[in-house]
C-alpha cells in the first residue's frame, strides 16, 4: 500500500550556494597512479515498508502489511548476503517507523548501489490480486532534480554513483543542472531495466497485476543517483493472496524472484569498483584494442603509450572523473 504522503514530495529549501575553489580535476586524475582494485561488494538497500505505529494495509484476516513485508525482506536479505559480491543493508531492521526521506538518506549513507522498497498492495474490493513493480516517474525525477539543485546541502554531494568522484560543488549552476539531469536520467533508465528483470522473475511465481514497470512519483524512489524500485508483492486485501503472503514458501519465492532480477542486472552491469567487475575483467585476456591496467600506470602514460589523447581514452571508457584501477581493462580507441 502506498499512502498519500509517499507520493507528495517534500519541499526543498532554496538556499544560496557556497562558493568553492575551482579544481582542475582532468589533469589531476590523468597523472594519478592506478589505485588498487577495491573489489567491493555491491550494496543492496532493502526497505521493508511501514513499521511501528504505521501498520500499512491490513488484510481481511488481520494480516498487517508491515509484518509480511519484513518477513519477505529478511528472506531477500539472506539471499543477497549469501551471494558472492553482494551485501544487504536493511533500511528498517525492526518494528519501528522511519520517515520516507530518512529511508533514502540511510541508503545514501550506506553507499547503496540499489534501493528496493517492499510493500503489499490493498484495494477497497477483495478482487484485485498480483504483483506490481514501480520506478520513479519522469515528472517525479524532473521535480526532484530542481529540488536537489535548490537544497544547498545536496550540492556538495556526489553524483555519478558512489564510485564516481564527480562532485557538484566545483561546477557552475547551469552545468550542475545538466549533470544532475543526466545522472537522474541514467538512474531512471537503470531502475526501469532492473524493474523489467524483477517483473520477469516475479511473473514466474505470481500473477502480475501490471505486466509493465509502472512509474509514479513515490518519495522513496527519489534518490538522484541510486536506482530504486518499489515492489507491491501482492494484494493483502485479496483473501487468497493474503493467505499466500503469510506462507513461508511463497514469501521465499517472492524474495528469490526479486533477487534473481536484480542479480541478473548487476552481473551484466557491475559497478567499476565491484568484485563482480574485477572478476569479469580478469577472467578473460584483453583483446587487441584493449589494455589491462598494471600497478603504477597513470592514465596519461597509458594514453601516450598508445598514441591516444587522454580525453579520447576517457570518453571511450566512460571515465567520468573516475579513478583508474589495477586490473581494470580499458578499451583503446583508434586515434
Ligand atoms: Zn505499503
Amino acid at each position: 500500500m502506498i499512502r498519500e504522503q509517499e507520493i507528495v514530495a517534500g519541499r526543498g529549501r532554496a538556499e544560496g550556494a557556497e562558493g568553492s575553489p575551482q579544481v582542475n580535476a582532468e589533469s589531476a586524475i590523468a597523472s594519478q597512479p592506478a589505485a588498487p582494485h577495491p573489489r567491493r561488494d555491491i550494496i543492496i538497500a532493502i526497505d521493508p515498508g511501514h513499521g511501528g505505529e504505521d501498520p500499512g494495509a491490513i488484510g481481511p484476516g488481520g494480516t498487517r502489511e508491515k509484518d509480511v513485508v519484513m518477513e519477505i525482506s529478511r528472506r531477500l536479505q539472506r539471499l543477497v548476503d549469501d551471494a558472492e559480491g553482494f551485501r544487504a543493508v536493511m533500511i528498517r531492521d525492526g518494528d519501528y517507523y522511519i520517515g520516507l526521506r530518512q529511508r533514502t538518506r540511510i541508503a545514501r549513507e550506506q553507499k547503496a548501489d540499489f534501493f528496493v522498497s517492499i510493500h503489499a498492495d490493498a484495494f477497497n474490493s477483495p478482487r484485485p490480486s498480483g504483483s506490481s513493480v514501480y520506478a520513479l516517474s519522469q515528472r517525479g525525477a524532473t521535480s526532484e532534480t530542481a529540488q536537489w539543485l535548490a537544497a544547498s546541502e545536496n550540492q556538495a554531494d556526489l553524483i555519478g554513483g558512489v564510485d564516481g568522484n564527480l562532485s557538484l560543488n566545483d561546477k557552475d549552476e547551469v552545468l550542475r543542472g545538466v549533470l544532475l539531469d543526466l545522472t537522474m536520467t541514467a538512474t531512471l533508465n537503470d531502475s526501469l531495466a532492473i524493474g523489467g528483470q524483477v517483473l520477469d522473475q516475479l511473473g514466474r511465481v505470481n500473477r502480475l497485476h501490471r505486466s509493465r514497470v509502472e512509474q509514479a512519483g513515490f518519495m522513496v524512489l527519489k534518490s538522484p543517483d541510486i536506482p530504486s524500485l518499489l515492489i507491491e508483492t501482492g494484494f493483502i486485501s485479496n483473501p487468497d493472496e493474503e493467505r499466500r503472503l503469510r506462507d513461508a514458501g511463497h514469501q521465499q519465492k517472492l524474495a528469490e524472484s526479486i533477487f534473481a532480477g536484480l542479480a541478473e542486472h548487476f552481473r551484466r552491469n557491475p559497478p567499476p569498483a565491484s568484485l563482480l567487475a574485477w572478476q569479469r575483467d580478469n577472467r578473460r585476456s584483453p583483446s587487441g584494442n584493449e589494455y589491462r591496467i598494471q600497478p603504477g600506470d597513470t592514465l596519461s602514460q597509458i594514453a601516450a603509450r598508445h598514441g591516444v589523447p587522454v580525453g579520447q581514452l576517457k570518453q571511450a571508457n566512460e571515465l567520468n572523473g573516475d579513478v583508474i584501477r589495477v586490473g581494470q581493462v580499458l578499451r583503446i580507441p583508434r586515434s
